[in-house]
């Protein structure tokens, strides 16, 4: 189990506390498992993805970008096997709760013998399977021609695009397509704070290759992946890969395994890996009667690619990023909740505060806010103590620390402070800038590792 002092509740508490995400619809008394981010957890996530768009695109020069739209055509589903075999075994409870299980996820603690509610111990019903599509209508007639689905994965969305996008692109495989959208599920049985919800943010690569090659470059991603992770400075010894069972696979892919987190709940997927060999353009292709399949223009070789797929939620990225940030310690008698995110992670880079309300402080800081935040997030706070304003930036993440005080009036310097070391250093306002600029580039060690 995990071994720090972080626990789910406080990081919701957290999160509603200093408003990075909170209960969706709250004045309704909210809508089951959806949740709205505010200000800090916007960036937050934005920042996960703009470094997944980073690592996987702008650092890379065999993938492009796409963003399909959520609606999709409905034979998609068909194709691709959601509208047959998207579905989860569905058990209720027949004594006093009532409640609904996934029995997949009962048999985890049970392998053998009778299944009972773990909530009240009543019987439960024969499993039934349960599709996790969201459906809706399109246009103002609701009939069966008219039914769309709200897509349970962006993937499908890259698949259709592909002969498009290989000749836009002017690729051949090995190439990839990545996107980051949202996904819909009907999860039975969502919980753990964003971990699960019905509503979701995947980013998610398809990676075309040679068949032969396609072992190779499943090896190359889960390396990569788990990388990504780390580089960031995710503790690696919270995180690990994990093969899936032959049991456990689904019906398209010979090998997948999971990049896992060790959650407060303990070790949970973050990402799946998967190699899908021609599976889904094979059947897009049957479906849709278009030749998906690459033709060298030289020697007139055709295939069909392979395809590796990193498959990675935002959402749940960017709350183990806060899980393996959080941290809590006493200083000089005090105690202080600090979010030790990667600099880069962080919503809010510097902050800048006038130590004392008056002298011109305020106005001096504002100056050199209003500088800074040409180059980075910066925030300027006046409100409250110097200790008070400090706990604030500590609980979002804020790595530094800028103070305007009675010696900047007389020689233009401030003091910068370091949100893990609490290190403080003088430097002059002319060359803060360039400081913090080198700081947010240079490699990163969480100081919660070892
Ligand atoms: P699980 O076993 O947890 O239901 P899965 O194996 O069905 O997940 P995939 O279909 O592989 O998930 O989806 C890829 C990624 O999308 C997951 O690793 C996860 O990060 C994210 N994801 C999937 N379902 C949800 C959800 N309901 N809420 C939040 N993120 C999700």
């Amino acid at each position: 189990m995990p071994d720090d002092a972080v626990t789910m509740e406080k990081i919701v508490s957290l999160c509603k506390r200093r408003g990075f995400v909170f209960q969706s619809s709250e004045i309704y008394g909210g809508l089951a498992s959806t949740y709205d981010y505010g200000h800090y957890g916007v960036l937050l996530k934005s920042n996960v993805k703009a470094e997944w768009w980073r690592s996987v695109v702008q650092e890379r020069d065999d993938t492009v970008a796409l963003d399909a739209a959520i609606l999709m055509h409905p034979r998609t589903w068909e194709a691709s096997g959601h509208l047959e075999g998207f579905t989860d075994p569905l058990v209720q409870c027949l004594g006093k709760c009532k409640r609904r299980w996934r029995e997949d996820h009962l048999r985890e603690d049970t392998p053998e013998g009778e299944l009972k509610c773990p909530e009240c111990g009543g019987d439960l019903s024969e499993p039934r399977n349960f599709n996790l599509m969201f459906e809706t209508h399109m246009g103002p007639v609701q009939d069966e021609g008219s039914q769309v689905f709200l897509r349970p994965e962006t993937a499908q969305g890259i698949f259709v695009n592909f002969k498009n996008v290989m000749q836009f692109a002017r690729k051949r495989p090995p190439f990839g397509i990545a996107q980051v959208g949202k996904a819909f599920r009907n999860e039975i049985t969502p919980g753990n704070f964003v971990f699960r919800t019905r509503e979701f943010e995947q980013m998610e690569i398809e990676f075309f290759v040679p068949p032969d090659d396609a072992v190779e470059w499943h090896g190359r991603w889960m390396e990569d992946r788990m990388r990504w992770y780390t580089d960031l400075g995710m503790r690696s010894d919270h995180l690990q890969l994990r093969k899936h069972g032959e049991d456990e696979l689904s019906h398209y892919s010979s090998a997948t395994s999971d990049i896992e987190y060790l959650f407060p709940m303990g070790w949970s997927e973050l990402e799946g890996i998967a190699n899908r060999g021609d599976f889904d353009l094979t059947q897009h292709a049957k479906f849709s009667r278009e030749k998906l399949e690459y033709v060298d223009p030289g020697s007139g070789e055709r295939f069909v690619p392979h395809v590796i797929e990193p498959s990675a939620g935002a959402d749940r990225g960017t709350l183990a990023f806060m899980v393996d940030a959080y941290d809590e310690e006493e200083i000089e008698g005090r105690e202080r909740v600090v979010l030790r995110f990667h600099p880069r992670l962080a919503p809010v880079k510097v902050a800048v505060l006038p130590l004392m309300n008056k002298e011109g402080q305020p106005e001096k800081a504002r100056e050199v806010y209003t500088d800074l935040r040409k180059r980075m997030p910066a925030e300027f706070d006046t409100g409250g103590s110097i200790g008070k304003r400090y706990r604030r930036q500590d609980e979002i993440g804020t790595p530094w620390g800028v103070t305007v005080d009675h010696q900047t009036m007389e020689d233009d310097t401030v003091t910068l402070r370091d949100r893990d070391s609490l290190d403080q250093s003088r430097i002059a306002i002319a060359d803060l800038g360039e400081e913090l600029e080198r700081r947010l580039a240079a490699p990163w060690t969480s100081p919660k590792t070892g």
